[in-house]
């Protein structure tokens, strides 16, 4: 459920009119309901209550400063991929004591940062990585608290692009060279074992891939305890998916019902890190038409709003529902939603049946709330977009729209020139 819904033919985002929204601050324009981040923030922290958990929102789904600072203020932490996610996650106030970072390629200077800022812990996906945190632990005289991200080959059923769970896949360790690369981590005198990861894909939709991967996962924890290696954190990743279309993902309640019978007993603190299914449906992309173009047998509608944007259907060619802002009773056209992007592949929908819409009126793009604002870039010198934020009848930019000065900043011309 989300807070974005026509009232008298009107687009709301909570009690604000969108077209109001985008008087104010333009387009295109990325809106997010506050009471839709939380509701799903919270059905995680509700389903899940009975266990010692925590939280930990991936920052590569949304990483606004102000959507962040909503979660911390909740209880919730942070799953970071780079130093610049650390960095985001700890000036919106994110606790380094519920920080998880993971990702393959940690660098150096990465590990040092995470290190010093007391991380949770680190989920390393190879033993070169391993090996290289030690040294860099060793080297500030400090020790390292790491779980191993475990690829426990289990095919999520999902997109090719957002699957990392099988053994073809560059993330994690494959599960048959777990233990050996655990007793390799407890031998490492600046490491300190203290849990386990998996993550296997996003957009899941069948709770059945969860449920076997944890079950190897356990499996691997019980063997582990038995060699003394102890381990008090379980991160069992995100994935959930989310309703674009006409999809029925499971939702966290469902989630727990299948997964806390499994964990009944056991020493260990829940790690969970959600992305999409908090932000996703919380969050619409607004766009002006521009132009309508009748092409070859094709009609086009052109938007202000383009690939560099939302960047997930040309990507994964990802179903994102698009609707006026305004209902008219007008008929409906077959048409391409294209952006002003000079690419073939800049497109938001191929083929949509869409009413019939008009030069200079509004269209929504639904479920942008997650991997939108934070997979955009500045393709053909487009200033980034702007974000705001409602709660009920309030609503406050969260980011400021990008300027042309902003595209040339740091850009220097030779003296040899
Ligand atoms: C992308 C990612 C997530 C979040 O996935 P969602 O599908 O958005 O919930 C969590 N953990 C890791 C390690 C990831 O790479």
């Amino acid at each position: 459920m989300h807070l974005f819904q026509h009232k008298n033919g009107e687009l709301y985002a909570e009690n604000v009119p969108v077209k109001k929204l985008v008087q104010e601050f333009g387009t295109p324009l990325y809106i997010y309901s506050y009471n839709t981040l939380l509701r799903h923030f919270k059905a995680y922290d509700e389903a899940f209550d009975a266990f010692p958990h925590i939280i930990c929102f991936a920052l590569k789904a949304n990483s606004n400063k102000a959507i962040l600072n909503l979660f911390s203020r909740n209880g919730g932490g942070a799953d970071v991929v780079s130093g610049g996610e650390l960095f985001r996650a700890l000036k919106a106030g994110i606790r380094p004591e519920k920080i998880v970072y993971a990702g393959v390629g940690k660098t150096e200077q990465e590990i040092k940062s995470a290190l010093k800022s007391k991380i949770l812990m680190f989920n390393v996906e190879s033993e070169d990585e391993l090996k290289e945190i030690n040294r860099v632990a060793g080297e500030i005289k400090t020790k390292a608290p790491i779980a191993l991200r475990i690829n426990p080959d289990i095919d999520p059923e999902t997109h090719p692009y957002i699957s990392t769970g099988l053994k073809q896949h560059k993330f994690g360790i494959p599960i048959e060279d777990a233990l050996e690369h655990y007793r390799l981590a407890n031998s490492l005198k600046n490491i300190k074992v203290i849990g386990i990861h998996k993550h296997i894909g996003s957009q899941l939709t069948k709770i059945s891939p969860f449920v076997d991967a944890l079950k190897r996962i356990l499996l691997l924890v019980e063997e582990l305890t038995k060699q003394g290696i102890n381990i008090d954190y379980l991160d069992i990743g995100g994935g959930l998916g989310i309703t674009y279309r006409d999809e029925t993902p499971p939702d966290p309640k469902q989630l727990a019902k299948n997964i806390l019978p499994l964990l009944k007993g056991r020493k260990l603190t829940l790690i969970m890190e959600p992305g999409r299914s908090i932000a996703g449906n919380a969050g619409i992309l607004v766009t002006k038409t521009l132009y309508l173009k009748k092409g070859q047998g094709k009609e086009f509608v052109i938007v202000d709003a383009g690939m560099n944007d939302l960047m997930r259907p040309s990507l994964y060619g990802a179903y994102h529902h698009i609707q006026p802002v305004v209902k008219s009773r007008r008929g409906k056209i077959v048409a391409d939603v294209v952006g002003p992007i000079c690419e073939s592949g800049d497109f938001l929908a191929k083929d949509r049946e869409i009413t019939m819409i008009y030069k200079g009126e509004y269209l929504a793009v639904m479920s942008a709330g997650a991997y939108g604002f934070t997979m955009s870039s500045n393709y053909n010198s487009r200033p980034g977009i702007a974000e705001v934020m409602v709660k009920g009848r309030e609503y406050s930019l969260i980011r400021k729209r990008g300027t042309y000065n902003d595209l040339i900043r740091g850009e220097i011309l030779p003296e040899f020139m």
